[in-house]
């Protein structure tokens, strides 16, 4: 089994949870190795790696030249990653490794993904609470795919592995993309402990940017909504222009100064924020044809 965990500033917690993780599977009989992928972290991340490897754990040490987000990270993960199945977990101790066990029993019974899902979600702010329930809601609607309560931690066949590193895509978004391929789910459950020490690294900045950047990678929704403006814009028009043809033939065309400085102010910011949509997703074009890296790697060992 390979063990895939994106790290970014988790000094502090990653020794322990590895411990965990070693008597479990030791216990289950597993054949297994660890996958650490150091995404550019400013504390002692790298070293505790490097120490858990002298120390005998089988680990693959992996470390970005800088921190390129946690999708990055496990994408470099499942790219090392050699075993049969692969489980991807956070490194903060929020997901628990006594859930492997359950979840291999499910890859063995023959499902080729196994989830785990929040039974609830963690305690945390009222604006971090908000957000996500928005962020969930129009990911939802736009694009028919729920993942309120779904997580990154994963068990998957080695066959949804190579599925996930073979799509040709530069953004990705784990979790969504997973459940795109519509293979079959088999689920378990578990309630979210707090982040062991250290903090989470969303800050709110970071949090809409990736909800925005799932969205648009995802869904071609908000360019629908554009269409949708257009076409009840023009069908509005088509009222007011009969609206003031009457006035003028009527004689009473000098009123209606303030509908046109309304119908200014709303076609004009409507034209911007239209522009600035497609924007978006030409940027996306633009970024995808790039075909840069997703990620850039200053070192890697393999201590098995
Ligand atoms: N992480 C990462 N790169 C980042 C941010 C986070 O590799 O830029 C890792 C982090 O070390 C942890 C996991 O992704 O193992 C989840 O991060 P975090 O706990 O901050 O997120 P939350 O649990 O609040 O969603
Ligand atoms: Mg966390």
């Amino acid at each position: 089994m390979s063990i895939v965990i994106p790290l970014y500033n988790e000094a502090q917690n990653l020794e322990k949870l590895l411990q965990e993780l070693d008597i479990i599977l030791n216990k289950e009989g597993i054949d297994k190795e660890f996958i650490l992928i150091d995404d550019g972290s400013q504390d002692d991340t790298w070293m505790i790696i490097q120490q858990l490897a002298n120390k005998g754990y089988p680990v693959k040490g992996l470390r970005f030249t800088r921190n390129f987000g946690k999708e990055a990270a496990i994408y470099a993960g499942l790219s090392k990653a050699e075993g049969n199945p692969v489980v991807v977990m956070d490194g903060d101790g929020q997901h628990p490794p006594s859930l492997i066990p359950q979840m291999l029993e499910r890859w063995q019974k023959g499902s080729l993904i196994v989830e785990a899902f929040k039974k609830k979600r963690q305690p945390e702010p009222l604006w971090k609470r908000l957000c996500s329930e928005l962020f969930y809601s129009l990911f939802r609607i736009s694009t028919g795919l729920d993942l309120r309560t779904s997580t990154d931690f994963k068990l998957l066949d080695k066959k949804i592995v190579r599925a996930y590193l073979s799509l040709p895509e530069r953004h990705r978004f784990f979790r969504g993309l997973i459940k795109w391929f519509g293979f079959p789910t088999e689920k378990v459950y578990f309630t979210p402990q707090s982040r062991e020490k250290g903090f989470s690294s969303w800050s709110l900045k970071k949090l809409i940017l990736f909800a925005w950047n799932s969205l648009v990678s995802f869904t071609i929704w908000p360019l629908r909504l554009l269409l949708l403006i257009g076409v009840t814009g023009i069908l509005g028009s088509l009222i007011l222009i009969t609206q003031t043809l009457y006035y003028k033939l009527t004689g009473k065309a000098l009123e209606g100064f303030s509908t046109i400085i309304i119908l200014q102010l709303l076609l004009g910011s409507s034209i911007l924020l239209g522009l600035g949509i497609v924007g978006e997703y030409v940027a996306r074009v633009y970024e995808e044809t790039k075909q840069r890296p997703i990620y850039v790697i200053l070192e890697y060992f393999k201590s098995i």
